[in-house]
């Protein structure tokens, strides 16, 4: 019994992987731009409607390719206006996507990966273990279902999303090639057309892959390094055992000097009571940032159940931002956003069919979140 082939998502394709599509089915180069706009700028879902497309051409299209989108399942707005969204993958799994407007700015944080495989200890995406790499068109279906929810589809209304940062589920580096795919259509002019500076990708320091992502890519790089030594940093982000901190930074300043435009690194720190908010340890961190030309983006800790931590105290945050901004760094304050609809950092779950079995030694209870932390 024959089974008719799997049609080919043109969604997640960059635009040489489109063109080589095109060039593969005995179809000119420039089909690929032509589609591209139609899939990203305008947001059909069929080809019926690429109208500078010939009748013959469509049919061809219809018969091997598709456009598909991931399946939005619930979509929820906080208070302060974050949206949050609960998209189903293939196979049952979920992930979450978040917008967070903050002003002129509105950052869509979009997941990498079904889960996550580097269990840090803080993260609630960690404790639910593994699935599986999102698609290239999962990823890139993130953004064009956040420009949607709005209405008639218009990717360059400023009113709807002006950066991406990949700082959802998932540790984007670990499922690199369609990652860089997906950026890569966030950056094109005949998709996105998003800059270098407003793409994001977040990442807990898999160092040859930063190396490797200089070599095809420049977008803003943000290192997730919650301590200023390995000792404490082998305990929070398991993944420092591998790679530490002088390592990280040194793939960092290559990572930098690459793009040769005046980059900055993003450091994210994330504050938890008792943990590695002491002055101490801003005083460490200044001596390690010294030589790093990087801003400091302090977390306050999100809480879930059953996290074992609480978030710094105020006064212990502002006294480590002191001690940093003293020290030189460029430091900001996060604010926590979206945390009364579960869509604040490090509170993403989705769905997690998990097949490294972590999360069965974690067993989570509800409660309610708003007496877990200080807030
Ligand atoms: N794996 C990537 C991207 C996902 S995490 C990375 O590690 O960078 C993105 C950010 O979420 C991390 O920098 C971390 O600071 C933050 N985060 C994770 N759990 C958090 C929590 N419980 N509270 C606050 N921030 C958290």
């Amino acid at each position: 019994m024959s089974t008719a082939a799997a049609k080919v998502n043109l969604l997640g394709l960059s635009k040489p992987k489109l063109e080589a599509f095109f060039e593969s089915i005995g179809e000119k180069k420039f089909r690929a731009t032509q589609v591209m706009k139609w899939i990203h700028q305008a947001g059909v879902d069929s080809f019926d409607d690429m109208t500078n497309v010939s009748k013959a051409l469509r049919a061809k299209l219809e018969a091997i390719a598709e456009i598909r989108e991931p399946e939005v399942v619930l979509e929820d707005i906080s208070s302060d206006g974050t949206r949050k969204w609960v998209i189903r993958m293939e196979g049952g799994s979920s992930v979450e996507t978040v917008l967070i407007p903050d002003g002129e700015r509105k950052t869509l944080c979009v997941s990498s990966q079904v889960g996550c495989s580097l269990n840090c200890s803080f993260c609630s995406t960690g404790k639910q273990g593994f699935n599986r790499n999102l698609t290239a068109a999962e990823i890139i279906g993130q953004l064009r279902v956040a420009i949607k929810s709005f209405g008639p589809f218009e990717p360059k209304d400023p009113r709807r999303v002006t950066n991406v940062v990949l700082m959802g589920m998932g540790e984007p580096l670990m499922n690199f090639e369609p990652v860089v795919d997906a950026m890569s259509l966030m950056m094109e002019d005949n998709a996105y057309g998003l800059s270098k500076r407003r793409v994001t990708l977040s990442t807990a320091g898999l160092v040859p892959a930063i190396d490797q992502l200089g070599e095809v890519s420049d977008v803003s790089l943000a290192l997730s390094l919650h301590a200023p030594n390995d000792e404490l940093r082998n305990e929070l982000v398991p993944l420092n055992k591998r790679y530490p901190i002088s390592e990280l930074m040194a793939a960092t300043r290559r990572y930098l000097d690459r793009c040769n435009d005046k980059r900055v690194a993003t450091v994210e720190y994330t504050l938890i009571d008792g943990v590695n908010d002491r002055p101490e340890h801003a005083h460490e961190l200044v001596a390690l940032l010294r030589d790093l030309p990087c801003k400091l983006n302090l977390i306050p800790f999100n809480p879930f159940p059953n996290s074992g931590y609480r978030r710094a105290k105020k006064a212990a945050i502002e006294q480590f931002r002191s001690i940093t901004t003293r020290g030189g760094v460029i430091t900001t304050v996060r604010s926590t956003r979206g945390d009364d609809i579960d869509a604040a950092c490090g509170q993403l779950v989705g769905q997690v069919d998990d097949r490294t079995r972590r999360s069965q030694k974690y067993i989570p209870v509800k409660q309610d979140l708003s007496a877990a932390g200080p807030g």
